[in-house]
């Protein structure tokens, strides 16, 4: 049925009516408070496809219901053309990479007339940036469209620059030598944005202890430099090829794979023969601490591409050297070598309480490892290594440092060998294989001379630290990993030697990099519509940019100096300069700032920090939502897959609203939620049921009648649901408003209509009742669905654009909880039949219900009252005892008073203080009522007893179990 309906016929008419009447057009209004929403400016290199849906559709969700609330919001957009990933992806066009053509072709539409075009980089932006603002325009995106603008426009490379020289002036810039990320074949560095799946390459430093043979040197990589008292033998993988090299002055015996990385951190490396591992093996190294000699044994656990790909082995220790050295007992090997692994015994160095002489032993018995490439010794491993960095003790054997704690044996024999040049330092990728976009493993790179953001200052990151105590996050879990985040940044190298975006103001051969120029464009919107407004005043700056002088941004961002001289340097018109700087008083600070929670670690946190040290405290982020990822049928999404839909496909498939709802119904915020074409579907066909049955209420009175309780009990539904859906909303959990409001209420709603029956004259309020609840949740819905709800919204005959309706407000008179509490009494007892029928298979002819006795409720009502007073059963009990007229009724009190107890001790507090308030209800009189309601439903008679009335037809002895809630029921 749903299909005929013509979703984009409806969506386009919205959104024309949208932009006529300029909703989403927001300028200052005095004395109306504002809100200010952005999500991350997209980089034009691509389509946006489903997955990037949830981030912005969230934002717009926000934007809407903010609106609604009354507030002026401002849901701005740009697009990031700085940096790699576009130059990446057109370099790979340009080189007919078939993936990437097929990708193109296929995927993206992209015609093949036009592939050679977009090879070049500035013009694949523009054709994504107008396919990506289509598809936003596409899904109904409520964005005010005056602001847009790119970051390669002179005058926001003009920003860049005096947010560049503020950073130098504050000696936040600072050159030096570094480790970084790095691609060996694009010869530049790497961040999160340049790697495959966005992976931040994270970087850590090993040691290197060198053993010696003949003057020639064995590097070790150790996260743990003082187990080399500990040494029994050395690892070497057989299966991988090792190079005898000359390292600066020294020869080493590494790995292949290990000159490159040496090459990339300042030494100067030549190899000066291959050899055969079978040479290297069962022969004596010195071990440059303890001078023992010791063993070069195989492994297959060490890796040719980790560290050095030679491992020192301390069994008693590490997990992994305790079970290789199992691993090898059970090797045949000739006499010779037999007799040189039984000699080695595991040699203990460190005292740990609880543990034994071996710890390592122990740990690879409690995690049952089975061999050296069993997974879980990375768990044994990690147990180990933080008990005994945090509580270990060096023992009597090893010398000087005996006594020491492990952190301050560490630094010293640290400092003690490398003075002698027996401990050298190596960085790695600590999270590798980390891959570039150009499909090149990434190293780790020592880069001289090159620009950096110093975000190690100690002094910044107390200022971050504020900030982030200060802002609200959604979900709050992730507060953790922001000030994790926030301790453990250090220099960020900020400009690369190629790419689009600004070139540093003071070294014009460097280019600032995405991630450096996308922190505080959020102050940019408030300019960009002015340079759209008055683009002839701004015309000549596009030219000549620097005549846009930093005193003109320092005076409108930052209140620095006075309106005058500004327009003076600049030439510009008085009004507009300071219209500027009171529209950014108005709007700034960013309300909510929306993005993926894969952005945390890097853009997010760099925006905290740049924030704290540029702006005064009452300009810094108010708040950010991180939100998960989402999946495709219940798989991560991947090109390779080829479940990636785009967004706008996406749109044209099943509707604007179905892919919004697709994206937000099915997982709460922080976590992924999975996109499913049934999913959809089924949304779009119960939006087109509340589109059909709006239809059929256009035409109903609107005037009220006289109530019946069953009307009161369907409106105290909607006020629930109203109040949950605003309580939902606000913490931006979407999901929950959608089940609420979409699929609970319905339930209520057909629940309403079976118990009126069947329409009669059309003199009950069944039509407006409707109508309400139908109006209601048009308004619920609006910052989630649009497009539908401005449907239902006008074919009830509302004026004007549910857009700049309000957002329903819950009251407290429109709760009713007696009549709540009395119609779930009819429901429970309808289900309990139903239950009884089943159970027993029988066909009812006459049901007979029993309420229960005064004294019972007397006995309930007390419970409930207990139970919100959280004392113990005992107490309760003695409580009832102590009143005499329930004494007298002896044992049936006591007893019942034991059972209602244990069940009030496990019902919902909230439910308990409804009771509590309720009171006692009229069981008899409800049930009597709803008699010809429930013989309906039933095909029986129905008849109804108070437990002690007089004559009381009871042939089976029921009545004694009644209770309050739970009427006793006899079937015949
Ligand atoms: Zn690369």
């Amino acid at each position: 049925m749903s299909a005929k309906f013509d979703w984009h016929a409806m969506e386009k008419k919205w959104q024309k009516k949208w932009e006529w009447a300029k909703v989403h057009e927001t300028d200052p209004i005095a004395r109306k408070p504002k809100y200010f929403v952005t999500a991350a400016y997209p980089y034009p290199n691509s389509p946006q496809h489903i997955g990037h849906g949830r981030s912005y559709t969230l934002a717009d969700v926000n934007a809407r219901y903010h609106r609604m609330k009354g507030f002026n919001t401002l849901f701005p957009m740009g697009f990031h053309y700085t940096g790699t990933p576009i130059f990446a992806m057109a370099k790979r066009l340009g080189e007919k990479d078939p993936e990437i053509v097929r990708t193109f072709t296929k995927l993206y539409m992209v015609p093949e007339s036009q592939l050679d075009q977009l090879a070049e980089p500035v013009k694949m932006a523009r054709y994504f940036h107008q396919e990506i603002k289509r598809g936003m325009m596409e899904i109904g995106f409520s964005i005010d469209w005056r602001r847009e603008f790119t970051t390669i426009d002179p005058i926001y490379s003009r920003f860049i620059e005096w947010h560049f020289g503020k950073l130098k002036a504050k000696g936040l810039i600072t050159t030096g030598t570094h480790p970084v990320g790095w691609c060996p074949n694009d010869n530049q560095p790497v961040g999160m944005h340049d790697t495959r799946g966005d992976v931040e390459p994270e970087i850590g430093e090993q040691f290197l202890v060198k053993f010696e043979k003949d003057g020639v040197y064995y590097p070790t990589a150790t996260l743990r430099p003082e187990t080399v008292f500990g040494v029994t033998n050395l690892w070497l993988n057989p299966d991988a090829n090792y190079v005898q090299a000359r390292v600066d002055a020294e020869e080493w015996v590494v790995t292949k794979e290990t000159v490159e990385k040496l090459r990339h951190q300042n030494h100067k490396v030549e190899i000066v023969k291959e050899l055969d591992t079978k040479d290297l093996v069962w022969k004596q190294v010195v071990n440059p601490v303890t001078k023992a000699q010791v063993p070069i044994l195989p492994a297959g656990f060490v890796e040719s591409g980790n560290g050095t790909g030679v491992v020192m082995s301390v069994p008693a220790h590490a997990p992994y050297d305790y079970q290789a050295l199992i691993d090898l007992k059970t090797q045949p090997l000739g006499s010779d070598e037999s007799a040189i692994v039984v000699a080695l015994k595991p040699v203990s160095i460190i005292r740990l309480d609880g543990f034994t002489e071996i710890p390592a032993a122990e740990l690879v018995e409690k995690f049952a490892i089975r061999d050296q490439k069993d997974p879980r010794l990375d768990d044994a491993t990690k147990e180990i290594y933080s008990a005994e960095f945090h509580r270990g003790i060096m023992k009597e054997n090893t010398g000087s440092y005996s006594g020491m704690a492990i952190p301050e044996a560490r630094a010293t024999i640290v400092l003690d060998y490398s003075r002698l040049g027996s401990i050298g330092k190596m960085y790695e990728i600590t999270n590798r294989p980390v891959i570039c976009r150009c499909g090149w493993e990434c190293l780790v790179h020592i880069f001289e001379n090159q620009w950096f953001i110093n975000y190690g200052d100690v002094e910044w990151k107390k200022l971050a630290h504020e900030s982030l105590d200060r802002i609200v996050l959604l979900p709050e879990e992730s507060r953790n990993e922001f000030s994790y985040a926030i301790d453990w940044l250090k220099e960020k190298a900020c400009a690369r030697k190629v790419g689009l975006g600004t070139r540093l103001p003071w070294d014009k051969d460097w280019v600032i990099e995405a991630l450096s120029d996308s922190v505080i464009y959020m102050a940019y919107y408030i300019l960009a519509k002015y340079l759209c407004q008055n683009w002839i005043t701004f015309r000549k700056f596009e030219k000549d940019p620097s005549r846009l002088t930093d005193q003109f941004f320092n005076y409108v961002f930052l209140g620095e100096g006075d309106g005058n001289p500004v327009c003076v340097t600049t030439g510009l018109p008085r009004g507009i300069v300071e219209a500027v700087r009171k529209e950014f008083l108005y709007f700034y600070p960013v309300d909510m700032r929306h993005s993926a929670k894969d952005l945390i670690p890097n853009h997010l946190t760099f925006y905290l920090f740049q924030h704290s040290v540029l702006f005064p405290p009452e300009r810094r982020p108010k708040g950010i939502v991180a939100n998960g990822f989402v999946m495709m049928e219940g798989m991560k999404m991947s090109k390779s897959l080829e479940n990636i839909i785009p967004l706008r496909q996406g749109v044209a498939n099943y509707g604007a609203d179905p892919v919004r709802m697709g994206v937000l119904a099915t997982a709460e915020l922080g976590q992924d939620t999975d996109f499913s074409q049934s999913l959809v579907v089924s949304i779009q066909e119960r939006l087109f049921n509340l589109i059909s049955q709006a239809r059929k209420l256009r035409r109903t009175r609107q005037k009220r009648g006289k109530l019946s309780s069953l009307d009161r009990w369907m409106l105290s539904q909607l006020n629930r649901t109203v109040r949950d859906a605003s309580n939902s909303i606000e913490k931006l959990r979407v999901r929950e408003v959608i089940n609420r409001a979409l699929y609970q209420l319905d339930n209520d709603l057909s629940w309403y209509q079976r118990r009126l029956g069947p329409k009669k004259t059309g003199k009950d309020n069944r039509s407006m009742v409707m109508r309400e609840v139908m109006e209601t949740r048009a308004r619920i819905l609006a910052p989630i669905a649009p497009h539908t709800a401005e449907q239902i919204w006008s074919l009830l005959g509302n004026k004007g654009l549910i857009a700049r309706a309000r957002w329903p407000e819950a009251s407290i008179k429109a709760d009713d909880s007696r009549v709540e509490q009395e119609e779930f009494l009819v429901r429970q007892t309808l289900e309990d039949t139903g239950e009884i029928l089943k159970a027993t298979g029988m066909t009812a002819k006459q049901v007979v219900y029993y309420t229960a006795s005064d004294w019972k409720w007397q006995i309930y009502l007390k419970a409930l009252d207990y139970g919100n007073k959280e004392r113990g059963q005992g107490d309760f009990i003695r409580k009832v005892m102590s009143d005499p007229e329930l004494r007298k009724l002896g044992r049936a009190a006591a007893e019942y008073s034991v059972k209602v107890a244990q069940q009030i001790r496990r019902s919902h507090s909230g439910l308990r203080k409804e009771r509590v308030a309720t009171g006692r209800l009229s069981e008899k009189q409800i049930l009597e009522d709803a008699g010809r309601f429930l013989g309906a439903e039933l095909g029986a008679k129905v008849r109804v007893w108070g437990e002690n009335d007089s004559g009381i037809y009871d042939p089976k002895g029921r009545a004694r179990l009644a209770e309050p809630y739970r009427p006793a029921i006899l079937v015949e």
